[in-house]
């Protein structure tokens, strides 16, 4: 190495925009001397870990001295019989944000290219980054719906991904079955289409696809599905997420993924939360039945939103977010600003219990109404 550290690192390693994440609870209580903070900031679960998840885990501590199945084929096989297809089509990673990391690494090229939704999951462009690869952005269309003419007509022969996240985050809408149709019958053969289902779980909408239908029904495509158990299954900490595709291209991915890429507590923890059908549905009725209560006070006072098919709500503040933000937290409610997307005056916050929902509300009519 020369002197100057000339060849330390790649040039690509210092165009990844900084990740700037939110302060913990536990800062933001010594920032601002308070006894009780709620984060409505990460679209966590919050009811909290799949209680069969967590027995799962202090029943299998002790086993912490042997490594973890390589292939995790009792998560991989649990999954299989879920969403009824077969091992094969299914790899697991530590977190979805692996797979996205491990797709790219094993399928992008230098100077191809990928496709995406703006604003959408910033994660593609800097795993896109790091393989020298270039990023389109497709701005989505009015009221943040998706533009799919846009998107098939952004690929160039260049073009390596497409992807989709469904529902989007941050702005909680879905991708119908037609316009998903139409983008896997439009995206030629040579393309991969990446649909995030992060969300997938809090979906309402009669029109949302089932993709895995139509991973079978489009054989020749390249499809890859990535789903994970960080939201509603509140296991965000544990870091586990898998992705669906074709044989082949699972295979693919199996040969170039770290040996032990997921920890055995994460593949005994996610195969009991899959079983856990009652914590699945009242984490689920708890963020549609908050919805309509966040959706009634916004209305009456005239803030607009983006209707939402997720655990979270994108917010048009009319005035800065960040200012908002700022405030918010100073009381001991943490939210997202939106100033990484450029949409300045908005804010997302995470739906949360009905305390937590009906203080982030007050407080934050109350800024919106002294113009913060
Ligand atoms: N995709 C989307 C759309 C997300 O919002 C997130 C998490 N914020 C992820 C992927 C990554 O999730 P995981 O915890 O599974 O890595």
């Amino acid at each position: 190495m020369s002197k100057d550290n000339k060849n330390l690192h790649r040039d690509v390693i210092t165009q990844i925009p900084q990740y700037v994440a939110g302060k913990s609870m536990e800062d933001v209580k010594k920032e601002y001397n308070l006894s009780e903070v709620v984060k409505l900031a990460s679209n966590e679960n919050i009811l909290g870990p799949s209680p069969k998840a967590m027995k799962a885990i202090t029943d299998n501590i002790g086993k912490l001295n042997l490594y973890p199945d390589p292939e995790a084929n009792m998560l991989r096989d649990k999954i299989a019989s879920f969403i009824d297809v077969e091992r094969e089509n299914i790899i697991v990673g530590n977190g979805s944000d692996e797979l996205i990391s491990l797709i790219s690494m094993a399928f992008l090229h230098r100077n191809e290219e990928i496709i995406m939704p703006w604003p959408s999951f910033i994660r593609y462009m800097h795993n896109a980054i790091i393989m020298e690869a270039k990023t389109t952005l497709v701005p989505l269309g009015n009221d943040f719906k998706y533009d799919t003419q846009a998107i098939v007509d952004a690929v160039n022969y260049k073009t390596k991904f497409i992807y989709i996240t469904n529902p989007n985050n941050p702005t909680g809408r879905i991708m119908n079955r037609e316009q998903m149709e139409y983008m896997i019958e439009g995206c030629p053969d040579e393309i991969i289409l990446i649909i995030d289902e992060a969300y997938k779980e809090f979906v309402e909408d009669e029109d949302y696809p089932e993709t895995v239908d139509l991973v079978k029904k489009y054989p020749n495509k390249n499809v890859i599905i990535l789903r994970t158990f960080s939201k509603l299954y509140g296991l965000a900490g544990l870091r586990c997420g898998y992705a669906i595709s074709r044989k082949p291209l699972i295979k693919l991915l199996m040969r170039a993924k770290a040996p032990f890429n997921l920890n055995f507590l994460a593949q005994v923890a996610a195969c009991a939360a899959i079983d856990d059908k009652e914590h699945f549905e009242k984490s689920r009725k708890l963020a549609i039945d908050e919805k309509i209560y966040i959706y009634k006070r916004l209305l009456e006072n005239n803030i607009r939103f983006v209707p939402s098919e997720t655990n979270f709500i994108l917010i048009d503040t009319g005035i800065d977010g960040e200012a908002v933000f700022k405030k918010m937290q100073e009381k001991g409610i943490i939210v997202r600003d939106m100033k990484m997307y450029k949409l300045d005056t908005y804010i997302r916050i995470t739906i949360g219990l009905r305390e937590q929902n009906k203080k982030m509300l007050d407080e934050l009519i109350k800024l919106i109404k002294k113009k913060a």
